[in-house]
């Protein structure tokens, strides 16, 4: 079963009291959420993604479709 989730690009603070991009991923099913997961590349988004799966209730496989994993930075 596919669960559909939403990723949030954004910034956090790190240890280092620096702004570093980073992503939530949140379930539409349950409102479980993880992150933050550091980096805004397309590994960050599916590490963020298996974390979610994990953490979720709802029993699904989070993923977003493809077109999704592409940010723009601009
Ligand atoms: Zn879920």
């Amino acid at each position: 079963m596919i669960a559909h989730s939403d990723i949030e690009y954004t910034t956090e603070e790190n240890e280092d009291g620096h702004d570093c991009d980073c992503v939530y991923a949140t379930c539409r099913t349950t409102g479980c959420s993880v992150g933050p997961i550091w980096g805004h590349h397309e590994r960050s988004i599916r590490r963020a993604l298996a974390t979610l799966s994990q953490e979720c209730d709802c029993g699904g496989f989070h993923q977003v479709p493809k077109r999704r994993l592409q940010h723009d930075h601009s």
